[in-house]
């Protein structure tokens, strides 16, 4: 709709035939804050909440390797208050030769831990043509920072209809982050959670730059949930939880962190990924952090030692 048009605005309600309008000085329309200016809130496989007061909490390993590895990860998600369970299927890797997922076995090792553990599960969707595939599987469906302005794909994960982690790509703005999310919300899907993992820059300390301001820009232009991941942002193990509280003091909506049952062996990304102790140290500290600024984060009792993980 034209903003100085506030009459035909007005009319449109009117009729009772429109329930909603958006203005189109913006760019992104339907992820602009306009649209929604109390913000959004995401439920991932029709039982937790991203956005408003609850803070997602979703971890898990990079890849999915083996059916113990995921029980054993899913222990871990819950024993920290995690909501959901991520792990790749399908890698993208920078390089050929490195491990490229274990494809549709990882993606029924997923499901059948997800039904088991009653957590969602989310898992990246490298191309349109596994999306059917991958959602049969999946409760949430990621698109990876290479894929972030894969508009074919964005488009397809818009016509399925099933939430969707848009991470931003490394070499993108938050005008081009929005953009491309606009693109998932246009095909039908409003259910849409971006996520920062870090920007390619210039410092080589970390393996990309957590652009955590981008948060707080991104809260201010939309109103779609956001949440930040420290792990691929940083590199480094002992650089998440510093990133994790950061992110949760910015006003982000969630973390998705790397976790891993034992990170030394694991075959993707071990660096980055915490093991048990690190994991609920982060947790236990960041659910004070969050009761300070208002958030929830329920952290249930630790398991007795011996179950899950
Ligand atoms: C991942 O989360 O497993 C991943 C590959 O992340 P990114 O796309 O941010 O590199
Ligand atoms: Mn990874």
């Amino acid at each position: 709709m034209p903003d100085d048009r506030p009459d035909l605005v007005e009319a449109l309600h009117a009729s009772g035939l429109v329930q909603r309008t958006v203005t189109d000085h913006s760019d992104a329309p339907l992820t602009d804050r306009e649209a929604a200016p109390l913000g959004s809130i995401v439920t991932l496989g029709g039982a937790v909440t991203v956005g408003g007061v609850d803070f997602g909490l979703i971890a898990g390993p990079c890849a999915v390797e083996s059916y113990e590895q995921m029980s054993a990860s899913a222990s871990l998600v819950k024993a920290g208050g995690g909501v959901a369970l991520r792990g790749g299927a399908f890698k993208p890797r920078s390089s050929p030769y490195s491990f490229q997922g274990l494809k549709d076995e990882g993606l029924r090792i997923l499901s059948k831990i997800g039904a088991e553990s009653g957590l969602p599960v989310v898992t990246e969707v490298v191309d349109a043509a596994t999306v059917e595939l991958v959602a049969e599987h999946a409760d949430v469906l990621q698109i990876g920072t290479r894929n972030a302005q894969n508009f074919t794909l964005l488009q397809a994960v818009g016509e399925i209809g099933k939430p969707v982690v848009l991470k931003r790509g490394f070499g993108c703005t938050v005008g081009e982050w929005l953009q491309a999310a606009e693109y998932v919300l246009a095909a039908g899907n409003p259910d849409v959670v971006l996520c920062e993992r870090g920007i390619r820059s210039f410092e080589p300390a970390t393996r990309f730059t957590l652009d955590l301001s981008a948060v707080a820009v991104v809260k201010h232009l939309s109103h779609l949930p956001v949440i930040v991941d420290p792990s691929h942002g940083t590199g480094h193990r002992h650089l998440v939880k510093p990133l994790a509280l950061a992110a949760a003091a910015v006003g982000a909506d969630g973390l998705l962190v790397d976790i891993h049952p034992e990170p030394t062996a694991a075959l993707c990304d071990g660096k980055q990924a915490l093991d048990r102790d690190s994991w609920l140290d982060l947790t236990g500290t960041l659910s004070g952090v969050l009761a300070s600024l208002g958030r929830n984060l329920t952290v249930p009792a630790a398991e007795p030692v011996g179950a899950g993980a």
